[in-house]
């Protein structure tokens, strides 16, 4: 069985005209899906009714079940468990920004990344998300929360470990049939994969790229990141300054700020010697509790010493507000499960 919601536009034009319909039967189901929120065949009631047996015998779409919603007492955010149709289950979050709601998707189940300070981390990955369950996510966020206008893909997983799946997820959402949200709407976050930077800037997609550094030099980022070891900062640098040629585009480095570990004076210098005259906007992270890792989060004069040590040297720099922290939604703290475990 096909679940249509796993065909960019093109795939489904192709699909129809495959089962020896007409092409613009992609539009007419995009639109039924994507504007109107149907799932049901029989209620698309401009596609015959011969049309909706035959893609009843081969095809369906699929929907995300709310297993779980958090909603933060402190602010508006809110964080779901979805249950997948295999039991596991992952994390979403909605966040109110002034600009628009926000969803923050996750890519995997689990993430085989092992940072260090990531509850995502916990037990690995377990497998890949398709693409229709990360459209799933935004389209539930959606429909419980309010209309989401940006897309943060910043959940459990690493998004270029799961590179076709994320790319395909990305034409879903943008295209204006689909769910037409714009790229520069779009924020996809790494942790450094180097021959997937560069595959993603020849793209030439409008989608921001977020780098998760959290340290300056390499030996921190190595004990803090070990994907550090197969991609040292020179190499991510160099993928870096190529994505920025290419794309013209800012690069927003994330910066969670651990105490005693990643937050000394020395540690603000080098991160400005790294970033200095580069197209860069860094964005500092107080660091999120997580029970079994116990990093603390940098007091709020060490976020300000740091900040001013980056501003000072031209470089932009703001701290992100945190959210949902309240209710383990905060960066580095979802994590996967499997319904039997709860
Ligand atoms: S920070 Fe991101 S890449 Fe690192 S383990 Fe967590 S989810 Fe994976």
């Amino acid at each position: 069985m096909y679940n249509l919601k796993d065909m960019t536009l093109e795939e489904m034009e192709e699909f129809f005209v495959n089962i020896g319909e007409s092409r613009y039967r992609a539009k007419q189901i995009y639109k039924w899906i994507y504007d109107k929120k149907i799932t049901d065949f029989d209620e698309m009631t401009d596609i015959s009714k011969n049309l909706r047996s035959k893609l009843k015998e081969i095809a369906y779409i699929s929907q995300l079940k709310i297993e779980e919603r958090r909603v933060s007492e402190v602010d508006d955010t809110v964080k779901y468990l979805f249950l997948l149709e295999d039991n596991n289950i992952i994390e979403g979050v909605a966040i109110k920004y002034r600009f628009g709601n926000t969803a923050c998707v996750s890519t995997q189940v689990g993430c085989n990344m092992r940072c260090s300070f990531c509850a995502s981390a916990i037990g690995g990955k377990v497998r890949d998300l398709k693409a229709s369950e990360m459209v799933d996510q935004v389209i539930a966020i959606d429909g419980d929360y309010g209309k989401i206008s940006n897309i943060v893909l910043m959940g459990s997983g690493e998004p270029f470990d799961n590179y076709d799946e994320v790319m395909k997820f990305i034409k879903i959402v943008n295209n204006p049939y689909g769910l037409g949200i714009g790229g520069r709407h779009i924020t996809i976050s790494t942790c450094g994969i180097v021959p997937k930077i560069y595959k993603f800037a020849d793209e030439k997609l409008q989608v921001n790229l977020s780098i998760s550094l959290h340290a300056p030099n390499d030996e921190l980022r190595t004990q803090l990141m070990p994907i550090n070891k197969a991609y040292p900062l020179e190499e991510l640098m160099k993928a870096c300054k190529y994505y920025v040629e290419k794309t013209r585009r800012r690069i927003t480095f994330e910066y969670s700020l651990i105490e005693g570990v990643n937050d000394k004076k020395e540690h603000a210098y080098q991160l400005v010697d790294l970033l200095k005259g580069k197209l860069c906007h860094v964005n500092l992270i107080p660091i999120n509790y997580v029970k079994e890792i116990g990093f603390k989060k940098a007091n709020n004069e060490k976020v300000m010493m740091f900040k001013k040590i980056i501003e000072d040297a031209g470089i932009s720099c703001t701290v992100r507000r945190e959210l949902g922290s309240d209710i383990e939604a905060a960066c580095g703290q979802l994590r996967r499960k499997y319904l039997k475990e709860r």
